[in-house]
């Protein structure tokens, strides 16, 4: 997943009770896998797990409600019960057997507010087949069902899912941990003018029937289930490569996404063999709370990523680094996140450096290490201040708490580090090793270290803090400093402006937006003051077009400078930008920055806009940003 911007470090009353799952990790943490349990789920897995599943799935847009069968293969055990995840399901029936399907008894525990339910089939010793029939209900979180008005062709409706923490086991009943892989096959129904694609392999083109059929054949873990139904089509880019979008907005992709090939190949030159034969895009619209999902074979993508000048294609190659780091690799629980998201942040930066350059790639590192600082402040003021360690401690905590800059930068800042006193060469070798060595695994903290010493530290004689790094709060003074000329040009213009200097002199006189990259306007705004008088924020705005035109990444930062400065001008360009998009990267610091203004009536336009804008957002973002205007 890419750019989730802090989340309000939630306040969860919660009582627990303890499951065989909980009371097997007290000793956290171990190296082996089978010896760590993930405290967010209650599936005992390490007695009976699925190993695949398949779904018969019936899409129903009039009632919103998926109606569906998930028939777990299970591997050979002699216990007598299985437990699963769910979480604001409707069980019909479970049934054991493959074609003489007999019912069978079981029971669905209290209901904790953050991990659902543990659901317990009663099974006899050998059991190979369960059968759960269910429906989705409206407490279902994955779902995001959308009327047409959402839509960039307005007609119809659109679904899409988003398991990732632990959201899956609210459309399907299913052990829903990480440390457990499997693989799954689907028949979906849905109505005939639209088409279904899931994260396996993918039809090119409607069936006049509404009736589609998928395999994965590899194994994942859990979240990576993904599912979208909308009125699409196929834009081939290369021969294993391509998007999916509303037709209104084909053209668009082709040519924002066109290096999609080159990109592959490059990322295979780093670190080896994709593995996963395919690698598409589906642009979903704008309610999707993320900039990517790493949905295998299918990345989920936002459409603020079609930027118009192929700015913001770093997304695509975060989503493409999980191929590697994520979805070859796993974390096996939450708390090691950063096994995820640093190495693919470390990864994009890699694939980026090689594609357009060692200053581009510069220039994204030094804006992520910005953010990286702001975030850390945050979390020390919080109720969580351990939050800024690596390695997390979730237990009793919503995972998505685990969703920071420190998995994602600082990880990639502790990756970045060691290369530099490893050598590109030797650390390279390591990394391609590690991913082809734990492929198709999942991996905690502890073993990664564990690998780390062995095959890397110890054999190259190198003292490196790697426990500091990871279980330690803040960031280590070895880290190493990033800097770009570029981004420092841009914030030397913003502090003359500060001073008190006209703002288009000399050799800024005509410039226009587009002779800037994002990130470099994105430095020149943090640095502008929000002392500054309103006539000048008007002036650059005017000139500039930063609240009318700017990609979000731009307007984003812009339109908190304005909030800060009191400047009141820009809201109604603010109020249709936080109507329009749903990505809780961008709009969840604007709500924040309202709710903290001091100027008065801002917070009760942020609660205005937001009674607007809430039917366009997912649940993901909805509770994030009521959680901010409570
Ligand atoms: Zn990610």
């Amino acid at each position: 997943m890419k750019n989730i911007f802090i989340p309000i470090l939630l306040v969860l009353c919660t009582t627990i009770s303890c499951t065989p799952t909980d009371e097997q990790c007290v000793n956290e943490p171990l190296a082996k896998n089978d010896s760590v349990s993930d405290s967010h789920s209650y599936s005992n897995h390490s007695e009976i797990r699925t190993t695949h599943i398949h779904l018969d799935l019936d899409v129903n847009f009039e009632e919103k409600i998926i109606y569906g069968v998930a028939r777990h293969q299970m591997s050979s055990s002699t216990v007598s019960k299985a437990i699963f995840d769910m979480k604001g399901l409707d069980i019909q029936k479970i049934t054991l057997g493959k074609n003489n399907e007999l019912e069978t008894d079981y029971t669905i525990g209290k209901t904790d507010p953050i991990k659902g339910s543990p659901l317990t089939v009663n099974i006899n010793p050998g059991t190979e087949y369960i059968n759960i029939y269910y429906q989705t209900t409206k407490e279902t979180e994955a779902l995001d069902w959308l009327s047409p008005e959402l839509t960039a062709g307005k007609k119809h409706p659109y679904l899409y899912t988003q398991g990732q923490a632990i959201l899956t086991r609210s459309w399907i009943p299913i052990q829903d941990t990480p440390m457990n892989r499997i693989t799954y096959s689907a028949d979906v129904k849905v109505p005939t003018e639209l088409i279904a694609l899931m994260s396996a392999d993918n039809p090119k083109e409607k069936d006049s029937e509404g009736r589609y059929h998928f395999e994965m054949k590899q194994a994942i873990p859990a979240y990576l289930i993904a599912l979208v139904v909308g009125d699409m089509e196929y834009t081939s880019i290369g021969k294993y490569s391509g998007v999916y979008s509303e037709p209104e907005l084909s053209k668009q992709c082709s040519y924002e996404f066109v290096d999609l090939p080159k990109m592959i190949n490059v990322a295979e030159d780093i670190y080896g063999e994709y593995r996963w034969d395919q690698f598409d895009l589906v642009i979903l619209p704008y309610s999707f709370p993320f900039g990517g999902m790493e949905n295998p074979r299918l990345t989920f993508a936002n459409p603020t990523l079609i930027a118009g000048d192929r700015s913001l294609i770093s997304v695509i190659a975060h989503e493409l680094a999980h191929s590697w780091s994520g979805n070859l690799v796993t974390n096996a629980t939450w708390n090691d996140f950063w096994l995820n998201e640093g190495f693919t942040v470390y990864f994009e930066n890699r694939i980026m450096e090689k594609m357009y350059g060692k200053e581009i790639a510069e220039i994204n590192a030094v804006i992520e290490y910005q953010d990286l600082l702001t975030s850390i402040e945050t979390i020390k003021q919080s109720e969580h201040p351990e939050d800024s360690q690596l390695k997390l401690q979730l237990k009793h905590r919503n995972p998505d708490d685990g969703m920071t800059d420190i998995a994602y930068v600082k990880g990639a800042f502790f990756l970045r580090t060691l290369e530099r006193i490893v050598g590109r060469t030797k650390f390279d070798e390591f990394l391609k090793n590690y991913f082809d060595s734990h492929a198709f695994e999942t991996i905690t903290t502890e073993s990664f270290v564990q690998y780390l010493n062995t095959e890397l530290l110890t054999p190259n004689n190198i003292d490196f803090n790697a426990n500091e790094w990871i279980y330690h709060a803040g960031i280590p003074e070895n880290c190493i400093q990033i800097h770009s000329k570029r981004l420092t040009e841009m914030e030397a213009w913003a502090s003359e402006i500060n001073g008190g200097n006209a703002v288009f002199t000399n050799e800024y006189k005509n410039i226009k937006r587009a002779d800037r990259v994002t990130q470099e306007w994105q430095a020149f705004v943090r640095k502008l003051s929000p002392e500054l008088p309103t006539e000048v924020l008007n002036e650059i705005d005017s000139k500039l077009k930063l609240s009318e035109e700017a990609n979000p990444a731009i307007k984003s930062d812009w339109f908190i400078l304005n909030v800060n400065a009191g400047n009141k001008t820009i809201r109604p360009f603010m109020e249709a930008y936080l109507i329009k998009i749903g990505r809780r990267w961008y709009i969840e610091s604007i709500y924040q920055a309202l709710v903290d203004s001091k100027l008065k009536g801002d917070k009760e336009f942020a609660i205005a806009t937001f009674e607007k804008a809430k039917r366009g957002y997912h649940f993901v973002s909805k509770s994030t940003i009521e959680e901010v205007l409570k």
